[in-house]
């Protein structure tokens, strides 16, 4: 279940990973997502991840824990303990904290960097055109393993030029994994090419408290 080949037009057919984000959601509720097979996981607040994850992972030790919500440098150290991959790198203060407690912990983590595509002003990210040299910033100088890039673009807007325009970015980094799409518009984002999907309410139904 998590890897799953989709064949959209102007695509070629390549794996997709699923992240079930799970946010809100209990073990209970988690746990037949688990044994089902699934074992990629989407989880938005360091806190709620600790109160959950460790035994769940106890328990089924191949899980990969993704965060995909915004990050403190408070929570740098809990975040590495924690998660296989943060999404959410977007300014240098936390590329620094995590490049410290990644070598302080001897820990092996994938990170993506938070474009903020519709150059929104309170949404976290990266600004479009300041994305290169942070991208270069935070596999030089900070040592950190960027794999991909990561969007969440503007509600009520049309999500295609966002998601082209990370692709774009990742391109001319030659970074491989897109992370864009999800419960409503997971399918548009692999036409085009998502490598990644978090999809929450439509594996785990709709949540009673947004997140
Ligand atoms: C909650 C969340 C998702 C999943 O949203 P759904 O609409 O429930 O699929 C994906 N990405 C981020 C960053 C989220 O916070």
């Amino acid at each position: 279940m998590t890897q799953a080949y989709f064949n959209v037009k102007n695509r070629v057919a390549a794996p997709v990973t699923l992240v079930a984000v799970s946010k809100t959601y209990f073990a209970v509720d988690i746990r037949p997502v688990l044994e089902a097979g699934q074992r990629v996981f989407g989880e938005n607040r360091v806190q709620e991840a600790q109160e959950k994850w460790p035994a769940l992972k106890h328990e089924y030790p191949d899980v990969k824990l993704h965060l995909i919500g915004p990050l403190q440098s408070n929570k740098a150290a809990d975040a590495v303990a924690l998660f296989d991959v943060i999404q959410t790198v977007d300014r240098t203060k936390i590329a620094e904290a995590l490049a410290k407690e990644t070598k302080k912990q001897k820990r092996d983590l994938q990170f993506y960097i938070q474009v903020n595509t519709g150059s929104e002003p309170q949404k976290a990210g990266i600004l479009p055109e300041a994305a290169d040299q942070f991208i270069i910033d935070c596999k030089e100088k900070y040592g950190l393993n960027v794999v991909g890039l990561m969007c969440i673009p503007p509600v009520n807007e049309n999500p295609v030029p966002h998601f082209k325009m990370l692709a774009q970015i990742a391109k001319r980094n030659s970074l491989a994994e897109l992370s864009m799409g999800m419960s409503s518009d997971f399918e548009i984002a692999i036409g085009a090419g998502a490598t990644v999907v978090r999809v929450g309410s439509a594996i785990f139904g709709s949540r009673q408290i947004t997140k």
